[in-house]
This record gives C-alpha cells, structure tokens and sequence, in this order.
C-alpha cells in the first residue's frame, strides 16, 4: 500500500510537535548480546560519573594533559537514559534504571513507574552471599546511592532513606548525610542502631578518612559530611582512598565475590552551576578513582567495571576560543539533557556492554554477568 505525503506529512507534524506526551515505549529488541560467551565475573563494580556526558570528559580529558583512565577501556557502548514519565531523567529515575533495570518517574528511589519496590542488583548481591559497598562524594542518602538501597516515593525523603540504608545488608559505605542518622525528626539514631548490629561508625570530626583503621571483621561506615561533602576544589580529599579501601575490605569479606558502586556525584553539581572548572576537577578525580579500580582490576582478573553516567548535565558544549589549548565552555541550560550516554566496561563479561540500548540493560548485562539471569 502506498502511504499518502499528507498523512506521512502529518505524523512528521506529529512526531516533532513539542507538546506530544514524551512518554516513550522502551525499546524491546532482543538482547544482541545474547550469543556472547564469556567467564562470569566474580566481582563487579558501578562506576557513576553523575551528570557526566561525552563533554564532562572531553574536557576532563584535555584538561589532564591529554590522558585519562578511561582511555584503557576497550568495550564501549552508549545507553538511552530517559524516564518513565519524562526525556530529561533526574539521577533518581536514572540510578533505579541501574539498580533495578526499571524505567520508573523522576524522584522514584528504587520503586517501579506503578510506585512498587523493585528489587536491586545490590540486593541481589546481597542474597547472593557477596558483599556490597558504596562510596559517594554526596551524601549516602543522596539519590543515585540511596537507588541500591532504598525504596521510597520520592527522593527528597532523606530520614526515611537513612533508615532503609540502616536495615539494608550494605556491608561498607563513605559519603556524607551524617546529619539524616542521628539529628532526625523521630529522635532515632540511627547510627548508634546501626553500630548494635554489627557496624563500626566513624566520621569527619572524630577523624580525617585518611587516618581510618579499619576493622575488617565489622562493617564500615563513615560520614564525610553533615549533609553534602565539599566540592573537590575547596578541600574534598577522601573519595580515591575511599574508593582504594572499599576494594581492600571487601575483597576480603569472603570468596563470594562483591558488588561496589562508586559515585563522582559532583559532577553534575558543576553542570548545574554552569561552571567548567567545576566539571572539569570533579571529572578528573572521578578518573584517579577509575585508575585506583582498574588498577585492582587488572591485578584481580574477576573483576567488571563499568562506568557510565546516569544523564548529562547544562548542556555542557566546548566552543572554540583564541588558542587551541584552552576549554571555552558553553552550556544551553541549568538543567539535565537528553543526550545519550557512553557506557565503558572493563574485564570480564566487558564484550556485554558494546551497543547502544536502554539504561535499563545496564542492569540486566550486570545480572546476566554475574549469572543471576539464565539466558
Ligand atoms: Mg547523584
Ligand atoms: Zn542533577
């Protein structure tokens, strides 16, 4: 049948009208990387740049003399990071799509589009006998950590997110939001419950992170802030040792294996504020720790790494300007964007990640890496 250019002109019209819903249907090819053969990883570790777009590490790149960590990642592959209700995703409907492989609304912590809770990779994990850790440079509450963990309507609901953190199986984490634990509206304190089942708790005014011991037969906990740590330029300086220790302690937990998720949160705290230097220094630490992970990783040989951000932020652009060697930033907004987002792995299970798909296939890739998914 032939199709009439008026009605093709029509839903051209339509297609492109700003205000059509912008609910998507997710895409449901079948997974193209379902005749891949691979040796199942032990270990696998989350790395999330939030707000970090192909621009956010083009400037980190040039900025850092021309190298970065992720420059030895050889399996790339680029996610769709809308929402269920929305294009531009916020982290909280981001980081579930990770933790739980459900597109859901923005604000959603770990709860699907129809508001039920969606069991995460971290809980898996968890019933899997492996141990799990976090480590952040916002607070542990903040949205993207608190995905793993919590299961809440809406992301802003800090004190009911750190009571989800104190009765989840997380055997480590670092982050600030010390203040949501133990200067709470029900007088609970959390962190003296926590430390009665089994946690030692320590945080930024007992001691410098740098100066921890810790106790490998407990489980860790340590606050960096009240509420949001310092940006990286103003004195932030526990995020790659954190991200060292992580490794220590949990590879020495048992010989399940772990799953660890590590945030550059601040990243896109750059984006928001228009501000490049921001970006660029928030980036460039966020690579020291992927160097601190590949460098256990390629020791370790178990290990899949996958770093990726949950959207881009401020429409962040590199213009030219006078000489070659400088970054002149522009950004189109304040906000998120709908760009599509690279996805880079390293080791085994790595040849999952090539191609481009939902952000919801991140989470299904990690399950069918660690054989939680029979395919
Ligand atoms: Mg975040
Ligand atoms: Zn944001």
């Amino acid at each position: 049948m032939k199709k009439s250019p008026i009605l093709f002109l029509l839903l051209l019209m339509a297609a492109c009208h700003p205000k059509q819903p912008t609910t998507l249907e997710e895409a449901t090819l079948p997974e193209p990387t379902d005749s891949i053969s691979f040796t199942p990883p032990k270990n696998i570790v989350l790395m999330i740049g939030d707000g970090m777009g192909l621009t956010q590490i083009t400037a980190g790149l040039y900025m850092n003399g021309n190298k970065l960590n992720l420059e030895q990642f050889q399996y790339i592959g680029l996610h769709k990071s809308y929402s269920s209700n929305d294009l531009i995703t916020d982290s909280a409907a981001g980081a579930t799509a990770f933790a739980s492989g459900k597109k859901t609304y923005n604000g959603a912590i770990g709860l699907d589009a129809g508001g039920k809770p969606a069991k995460t990779i971290l809980e898996e994990a968890e019933a899997a006998g492996m141990s799990t850790g976090l480590v952040v440079t916002s607070s542990i509450t903040h949205a993207t950590p608190a995905c793993f963990y919590a299961h809440e309507r809406d992301r802003g609901l800090m004190e009911q997110i750190a009571g989800d953190l104190s009765i989840s199986g997380v055997d480590f984490f670092v982050g600030g939001g010390k203040k949501y634990f133990d200067r709470r509206l029900d007088e609970r304190n959390l962190i003296k419950e926590m430390e009665g089942k089994g946690f030692v708790i320590s945080n930024f005014i007992d001691t410098d992170f740098n100066n921890v011991s810790i106790d490998f037969n407990k489980k860790f906990g340590y606050f960096t802030a009240d509420a949001e740590p310092l940006p990286k330029s103003q004195g932030r300086d526990y995020f790659v040792q954190a991200c060292q220790s992580a490794l220590n302690y949990l590879s020495s937990q048992n010989d399940k294996g772990f799953f660890l998720m590590i945030e550059g949160s601040q990243i896109d705290w750059g984006g928001h504020a228009n501000n490049s230097d921001y970006i660029i220094s928030e980036m460039i630490e966020f690579d020291q720790a992927i160097g601190v992970v590949l460098d256990f990783a390629k020791q370790d040989g178990e290990t899949l790494i996958i770093v990726t951000a949950d959207h881009e932020t401020g429409g962040y652009a590199i213009n030219p300007g006078s000489t070659w060697d400088s970054i002149i930033p522009a950004f189109t907004t304040d906000k998120h964007t709908a760009v599509l987002i690279p996805v880079f792995a390293f080791g085994p299970g790595q040849e999952l990640f090539g191609g481009l798909y939902e952000n919801t296939a991140i989470f299904d890739k990690m399950n069918r890496a660690l054989g939680f998914i029979k395919s």
